[in-house]
């Protein structure tokens, strides 16, 4: 008895609430590198299991039954569901649990409502958050869904729009949750206001992330991320609770830095990104420019590859999302290995949205052991390319693609990308003349410079490392 009233002492949860929050923040720290990221992550779901552990402590929870019933479905199918998903299925993977994260949100607010029959006779604070939380919470669901079906290619990556319609549907769905939760927190109780406010945020993280498209998606998907902590947190204000509160604010300043970041690194603007009139006015991307018609490629051979390579001074290893397809970051170190014992200077450019999430690539090489120094960013490496002999381009398509600087009409005008096109030769290895992500040609592969090797990634790499040895 003394044992449980101590435990139900709202001191003591919330010391296990402030010692979850310090272990939010040491995981956090943790995340910063790739060899302290597994460990960061282990102690943030120590801190999370402590938070949910102190969380049901609080007197009065509730039904024990569908308590125990939420966590044995969320561990059955949350547990293999992360065991098992391939490393390049992970980006979805991961659109799809922030996405789960704002449902729950959305959810709580409406059983909060139920609860309190409307906000009436609840202290205007309490409508707001939980309303804010309720549409934010909604957009964040349904637009990470949008994002899975792009990245699963359920969906085409490119942009789908409804052309001049779109800001003005998005912008009148804007304004009927506005309308809908004014009525509410002016004391509307009818439950009919609270469901078309969740069905017009729905539809609104539709139409907010269906136009958006190839180099757009890397800031789309992290401003979602930062949309459910911010909806998380404004839960937490209306429900009193602490861990909540610091919890969702931790994911929502994260997830909005990473999304500045992002988009300064994308020469993008926020706001038109989410307006959809973003580079050529939020026009469905088409194919190519209209004069790589009639154009043709150069192929060559992993023999041929490891002449040139071996005869270089400098090359610079371009990852994109094609390595991470065909798990080729071992091979690819193993060939850097062999090159560097000959003298010759090997480094990596690293676009930052190369891959399907942030930070995709550097996971990668660093699980190969790839010396951190040898990473380099693009702004660090674009000055390079002049004074590099050979680029190799592994599986990386739109980020390499000139079109980016000089055709005002694609769907990526205006993203900086990696100025392969300046070293002394390129060769590129893909397996088909295939577009990437955003859907469109490669003026690269055209350009004189630039000779193609198709196969998969891995066996590619191996082969060119296999005959720079016998050299
Ligand atoms: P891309 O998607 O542009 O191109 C990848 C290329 O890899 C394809 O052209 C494909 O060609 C090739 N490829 C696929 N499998 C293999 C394989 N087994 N072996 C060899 N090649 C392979 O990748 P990038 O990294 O250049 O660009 C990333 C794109 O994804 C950008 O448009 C970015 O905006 C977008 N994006 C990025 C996110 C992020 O956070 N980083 C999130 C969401 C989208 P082929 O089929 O011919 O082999």
């Amino acid at each position: 008895m003394i044992t449980a009233s101590f435990v139900q002492d709202p001191n003591f949860i919330r010391s296990a609430y402030i010692l979850a929050f310090g272990l939010f923040i040491v995981g956090l720290m943790g995340l910063r590198h790739p060899r302290t990221a597994v460990r960061g992550n282990w102690i943030a779901a120590a801190g999370m299991a402590i938070a949910i552990g102190a969380t049901l402590l609080i007197e009065g929870m509730g039904n024990w039954g569908l308590i125990a019933l939420g966590i044995v479905i969320g561990t059955v199918v949350g547990v293999p569901a992360a065991r098992n998903v391939r490393m390049t299925a992970m980006p979805q993977m991961v659109a799809l649990f922030n996405g789960v994260g704002g449902g729950a949100i959305a959810l709580i607010a409406w059983v909060e409502f139920r609860e309190t029959a409307g906000f009436a006779h609840e202290p205007l604070y309490v409508a707001i958050a939980s309303l804010f939380a309720a549409v934010v919470g909604s957009v964040s669901f349904w637009g990470s869904n949008i994002a899975f079906g792009k990245l699963q290619e359920i969906l085409p990556g490119r942009p789908i729009t409804l052309g001049r319609a779109q800001q003005v549907v998005n912008g009148a769905l804007l304004l009927t949750c506005v309308a809908l939760g004014v009525a509410i927190a002016a004391g509307g109780d009818d439950e009919i206001l609270i469901i078309g406010l969740l069905v017009a945020a729905a539809l609104l993280g539709n139409f907010v992330v269906l136009p958006i498209g190839g180099a757009d998606m890397p800031v789309v998907i992290s401003l979602l991320n930062a949309f459910t902590g911010l909806s998380a947190a404004a839960a937490g204000i209306a429900l009193n609770n602490v861990a909540m509160i610091v919890a969702g604010m931790l994911v929502g300043a994260s997830g909005s830095i990473l999304t500045k970041l992002m988009a300064d690194a994308m020469n993008r603007s926020i706001p038109n990104i989410v307006a959809g009139g973003f580079g050529g006015g939020g026009a469905v991307a088409g194919g190519g420019p209209a004069d790589l018609e009639g154009k043709t490629v150069k192929s060559t051979s992993a023999a041929d590859a490891a002449i040139q390579l071996s005869y270089a001074s400098q090359v610079v290893i371009v990852p994109g999302y094609g390595m991470a397809v065909a798990q080729a970051q071992h091979a690819v170190r193993e060939l850097a290995k062999e090159l560097e014992s000959r003298g010759i200077e090997v480094k990596y450019a690293i676009h930052p949205v190369a891959g399907r999430m942030p930070g995709h690539m550097n996971v990668l090489l660093a699980e190969a052991d790839v010396p951190y120094d040898q990473l380099k960013e693009m702004d660090e490496i674009n000055p390079e390319f002049p004074r590099t002999d050979v680029s190799l381009v592994i599986g990386a398509n739109d980020v390499t693609n000139p079109a980016a600087n000089s055709n005002p009409d694609s769907p990526i005008y205006g993203m900086p990308i990696l100025n392969v096109n300046e070293s002394g030769s390129v060769i590129v290895i893909k397996r088909s003349m295939n577009p990437g992500f955003a859907g469109i040609d490669n003026e690269l592969y055209y350009d004189e410079r630039t000779q193609m090797l198709f196969g998969d990634a891995k066996s590619a790499v191996g082969e060119i490392a296999e005959e720079v040895k016998g050299l």
